[in-house]
């Protein structure tokens, strides 16, 4: 029988662990750095666990190929896997699947149960901080200096979002493994300008995000108002895509503010009105938006005030930090993993999944999806590679 351990008890870890429960040629321990198991699973999509999503394509991920990885373990296989273990999902109007009881407790409460029903042991308060590989063994060492050796190691350990202190990236780099830079994403962003007048407004727009001249990314949905920049799930999409490019200069946030209405619409509005120009936004925008929209104009004129309520310019100075952010951007570069079977390349035996790799998906449940397929994928390789040694 070979020994696994699995470093992090979060969502692909305890994944991996319930699929692999019932092969008799592994035996299993999950090592997990806080008191518990799935503590930021528990914070996911609200409290409620948007747990995968319907509309899935290879635009979802920051690397295209990711959507064939996922492929091989599917939102439908996820989902029927889920429900063989007795969770209720549903599905919202945007196709977010989500459990039935609208609470992450119920997803870490079934795949813990399982777990524990198949005496995987999970030893928690155990932070792994050294990691290395000695003939065919891997030697990992906690923060008491205890030693725990095994055949297999899966590093499922996640990444700084959440838990901006993290460790993970020591680990890989003690196994000699490149990783890229990090930033936060799926989170708000920082913006040259003081919002202090309008903080903590809410307001549904449409946004864009650009680049110079070159509009990157456009999105509708609710947006809110931090006195240093901009939240809201439609700035967290903002922020995958501005993540992705490597050069971050010069990129702005254009909000329409009345993206419902075209200029001309409002054109027409505005010249019915019987009201001094400093009036035209009363019943129109919130008081102190409308505020904020005259002190960007030049003149008094109704082609700028349209022009400003369509195009309301925010400048990106960086992302908020990694406390807040929902997930990683960045981590164990691509090239050094085989995504077929989620094996380092270079090391035989060590398998990484989850956050930890450089693989970020927008908002909407495309992350668990990517830490449930990768567990998945890893899980059958290593099923499929006890058949070949049986067979030699
Ligand atoms: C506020 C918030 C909301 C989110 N909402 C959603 C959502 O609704 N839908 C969605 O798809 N995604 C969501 N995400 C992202 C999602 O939570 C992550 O993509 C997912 O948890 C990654 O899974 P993972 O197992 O790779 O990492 P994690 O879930 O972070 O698990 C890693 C585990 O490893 C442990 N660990 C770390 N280092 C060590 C060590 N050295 N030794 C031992 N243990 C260690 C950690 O304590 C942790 O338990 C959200 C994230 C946040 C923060």
């Amino acid at each position: 029988m070979k020994k696994i351990i699995i470093v992090g008890g979060g969502a692909a870890g305890l994944f991996l662990a319930c699929l692999l429960a019932n092969n008799s040629n592994y035996q299993c321990t999950i090592l997990e750095k806080n008191e518990r198991v799935g503590k930021k699973l528990l914070v996911t999509g609200n409290g409620k666990c948007n747990l995968s999503n319907e509309t899935i394509n290879e635009n979802c991920y920051n690397h295209k190929e990711i959507f064939s990885l996922i492929q091989q373990f599917n939102v439908q296989q996820t989902i029927a896997y889920f429900s063989s273990l007795g969770l209720l999902i549903k599905k919202d109007e945007q196709g977010r699947y989500y459990p039935a009881s609208e609470s992450s407790n119920t997803v870490l409460d079934i795949l813990r149960s399982y777990i524990e029903q198949s005496h995987i042991p999970c030893i928690c308060n155990c932070k792994i901080e050294k990691i290395e590989k000695k003939s065919n063994q891997f030697f990992l060492t906690d923060q008491s200096h205890k030693v725990y050796s095994c055949d297999v190691v899966v590093l499922a350990c996640g990444g700084k979002s959440y838990y901006a202190s993290c460790n993970s990236y020591d680990l890989v780099h003690q196994l000699k493994l490149k990783t890229t830079d990090l930033f936060p994403s799926l989170v708000g962003l920082k913006t040259k300008e003081n919002l202090v007048s309008i903080e903590n407004l809410r307001c549904k727009a449409r946004v864009s995000l650009f680049q110079n001249e070159q509009e990157i990314y456009t999105d509708q949905g609710e947006i809110l108002f931090k006195k240093n920049g901009l939240s809201g799930i439609v700035t967290f999409q903002m922020c995958s895509y501005y993540n992705r490019l490597k050069n971050k200069n010069h990129c702005t946030l254009m909000v329409d503010l009345l993206p419902e209405y075209t200029p001309d619409d409002l054109m027409h509005w505005f010249i019915n009105q019987k009201r001094p120009f400093k009036h035209l936004l009363d019943g129109v925008l919130l008081k102190m938006l409308a505020q904020y929209v005259y002190k960007q104009l030049k003149t008094e004129s109704i082609d700028e005030l349209i022009y400003f309520i369509k195009h309301l310019p925010f400048h990106i100075e960086s992302s908020f930090d990694f406390t807040n952010a929902q997930v990683t951007s960045g981590g164990v570069v691509l090239d050094e993993m085989n995504l077929n079977t989620m094996e380092s390349k270079k090391i035989k035996g060590l398998y990484i999944i989850g956050e930890l790799l450089d693989v970020d998906g927008i908002c909407g449940g495309y992350n668990l999806q990517f830490a449930w397929s990768s567990a998945a994928i890893c899980a059958k390789h290593l099923e499929e590679r006890m058949v070949d040694n049986d067979k030699k």
